[in-house]
């Protein structure tokens, strides 16, 4: 299968790596300068848990889709969630009727924006637990393993998502279908709508956080306003076991030394966060159906008010 890889950061270059590895043609497209001349010269350097290799792969800044006929059959969609709208309009050169769009950014109500580019028959959401780093120009990071859960925006596209689910499992994705894939992206939502804006206004690690005598308050709070408002997106949460998911997190013998990326993007990287389309996100969602979120509203300031003490770009 064709596909091109929208956004060759650290999970582009972990799923463009991982797909070319199992026999496709993959196009990786991204606007860092620096990093698609190093890819273009010598290879996507890859260190796989801690072993160096080297692929040669296809890629293009955006500027250069434009005469290229790369007859794509599936994009994937990897940018940080503000970089989105921005994304689809760079690729409209190559997609056409019949291109599906896989969009599994972390973050609620990303299908909006993609509607606004893509046919809705040709869309599909989903989530992923794997994890990768950039280390540099070039040069990317995996660890660990993962998995993606992903289904159609359209009922009639089930057959289409089930063959993007072979083809993410072929090449050892760990992906699976779901028929209710909202579900999981408010699971990992509510993980990620209290672990990162906390970490990053307090700034600490999820175990020192997470085992102060406030954080189960705060969390259950946060946890409590997103249920909330997914139940009126016909999502039910199990609140108790979203808390408990939390936190098994705080342990410092496992993930609990572990800074979660809003962190690295603001405090280590200065760049600005995803913080509108996770507790953001639910501050707007509330406003609609009629309910509170000021744990939600306040984060979400204090996350804006930190971007722009540090001059986040
Ligand atoms: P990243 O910043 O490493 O990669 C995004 C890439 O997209 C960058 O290389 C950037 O140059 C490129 N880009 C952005 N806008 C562009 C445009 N208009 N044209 C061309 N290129 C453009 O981000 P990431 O860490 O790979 O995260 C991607 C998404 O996956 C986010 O929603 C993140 O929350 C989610 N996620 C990340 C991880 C992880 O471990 N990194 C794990 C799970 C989910």
């Amino acid at each position: 299968m064709k596909i091109a890889i929208a956004g060759a950061g650290a999970m582009g270059c972990r799923f463009g790596y991982m797909l070319s590895e199992a026999g496709n043609e993959v196009t990786l497209i991204d606007q860092w300068e620096d990093h698609v001349k190093i890819i273009k010269k010598d290879g996507l350097s890859v260190n796989v848990d801690g072993k160096e290799t080297k692929v040669g792969l296809p890629v293009y800044l955006p500027s250069e889709l434009e005469n290229q006929q790369l007859d794509i059959d599936l994009v994937i969609l990897f940018t940080k969630a503000l970089q989105l709208a921005n994304m689809l309009q760079a690729i409209q050169p190559i997609l056409n009727k019949s291109t599906n769009v896989l969009c599994l950014l972390n973050g609620i109500g990303h299908e909006e924006t993609v509607e606004r580019y893509v046919p809705r028959e040709n869309i599909f959401i989903g989530n992923t637990m794997w994890t990768a780093g950039i280390e540099g120009p070039g040069k990317v990071k995996l660890f660990g393993s993962g998995n993606v859960e992903l289904q159609n925006l359209l009922p009639e596209g089930k057959e289409t998502a089930l063959e993007i689910v072979h083809l993410l499992s072929e090449a050892g994705l760990n992906a699976k279908y779901s028929d209710h894939v909202l579900h999981s992206i408010y699971r990992k939502a509510c993980v990620n709508g209290t672990l990162n804006g906390l970490c990053t206004i307090l700034d600490g690690n999820i175990a020192t956080i997470g085992n102060t005598s406030v954080a189960e308050h705060m969390i259950r709070t946060i946890v409590d306003e997103f249920a909330d408002v997914a139940e009126k997106e016909g999502v039910t949460l199990d609140r108790e076991a979203v808390i408990s998911q939390i936190k098994a997190t705080f342990d410092p013998n496992g993930i609990g030394k572990h800074y979660p990326s809003m962190y690295q993007d603001l405090i280590l990287n200065n760049r600005l966060t995803e913080i509108d389309y996770i507790n953001g996100a639910i501050v707007r969602k509330g406003k609609k159906y009629g309910i509170d979120t000021p744990y939600c509203a306040f984060l979400t300031e204090l996350v804006h008010c930190k971007e722009e003490m540090l001059g986040a770009k």
